[in-house]
């Protein structure tokens, strides 16, 4: 007959495994957790204009609510701290590009494409589109599909009608609708679309080869296209054959369209989707308002526009506007 010695370490065990027990649904959560890393470039231009830091911070504050999802977002530029990316699920630039990007500077594209060969998902959004052909191109076309290559891509501002909404986890909850912005076009994407597919797509008019042939400004292979009334990738998703995903999105000059629900709900949505989360059935929701779109904005010259109704701030922005390829 066993004595109290023994019933008192059953009853010790039971203890243990009942704790145990608990405690797996919580090590599993953590173990599922997508961590979305986001790198904030440094200011430029006028307010509310590439507001990388207020942008990328509205992100991860609309993204907050979904489950199991954690994300990060390093202000100022390239992250300073030790070891920035480990456990990162998905990078994602919204920063200056072109012969300033963030992404070759030092021997970060190397560093990246170690990640990349992993599966770690890559995006990039407005400038951080563009990389130098010679210094970068290969890779971002590797690791997201596409890229702006200059004397190739375009940068003029113009109304999209994004008429027709592909069906993707991208798209979830999205309707048609139209916004102005600086789309960037006619990507340099993979040979025949291998892996690509269009998310936001738009025919173009004719006034945005207004401007003469230039790095940003046209081309004779931009004209014919527009031309030919071709409709015009300006976001998109990449599949990797090694099953890492890319996303890119060439909008976002205009700060204040982030407070348009289908134009965020894009980001939001890919945000996940590269990063291999679950996009929820609707999209994702976040409720921004007039107030949200101001906070965090950069120091730009002391000017800071106030608070007044939406249809102010744009007019206002549109006076303040400055050549993104000015200075360069
Ligand atoms: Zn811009």
């Amino acid at each position: 007959m066993p004595g109290p010695f023994y019933y008192r370490i059953v009853k010790y065990l039971r203890r243990i495994s009942t704790a145990i027990l608990c405690a797996l649904p919580l090590v599993l959560q953590a173990a599922d957790t997508k961590k979305i890393v986001l790198i904030a470039g440094k200011p430029s231009h006028g307010p509310l204009q590439h507001e990388h830091n207020a942008g990328s911070l509205l992100f991860q504050r609309c993204l907050a609510s979904v489950p199991n999802v954690e994300v990060i977002v390093y202000q100022n530029g390239w992250p300073t701290v030790a070891n920035p990316f480990e456990g990162a699920d998905s990078i994602v630039f919204f920063v200056t590009g072109g012969k300033a990007h963030e992404a070759i500077k030092e021997n970060r594209l190397s560093e990246l494409r170690a990640l990349m060969e992993k599966g770690v998902g890559f995006g990039a959004i407005h400038y951080g589109v563009e990389v130098p052909k010679e210094n970068g191109g290969a890779e971002f076309l590797d690791w997201m599909g596409g890229y702006f290559e200059t004397h190739w891509s375009v940068n003029p501002h113009w109304d999209a009608e994004f008429k027709l909404i592909p069906e993707h986890p991208i798209t979830r909850g999205v309707k048609p609708f139209t916004i102005n912005d600086e789309w960037y076009f006619h990507m340099r994407f993979q040979p025949g679309m291998k892996g690509v597919t269009p998310i936001l797509s738009a025919r173009a008019p004719a006034s945005t080869m207004k401007r003469g042939d230039g790095a940003h400004s046209g081309n004779p292979a931009v004209r014919e296209s527009v031309a030919a009334g071709a409709p015009q990738h300006v976001a998109w998703a990449y599949e990797r054959p090694n099953g890492g995903r890319g996303f890119g999105f060439t909008g976002a000059h205009n700060h204040l369209n982030w407070g348009n629900p289908n134009f965020r709900k894009v980001v939001l949505n890919a945000l996940l989707w590269i990063s291999k989360a679950e996009v929820p059935q609707g999209g994702v929701d976040c409720d921004v308002t007039d107030e949200d779109l101001m906070l965090n904005l950069d120091p730009k010259k002391g000017q800071r526009p106030r608070v007044r109704s939406r249809s102010d701030l744009r007019k206002q922005q549109q006076q303040q506007f400055i050549s993104p390829t000015l200075g360069k």
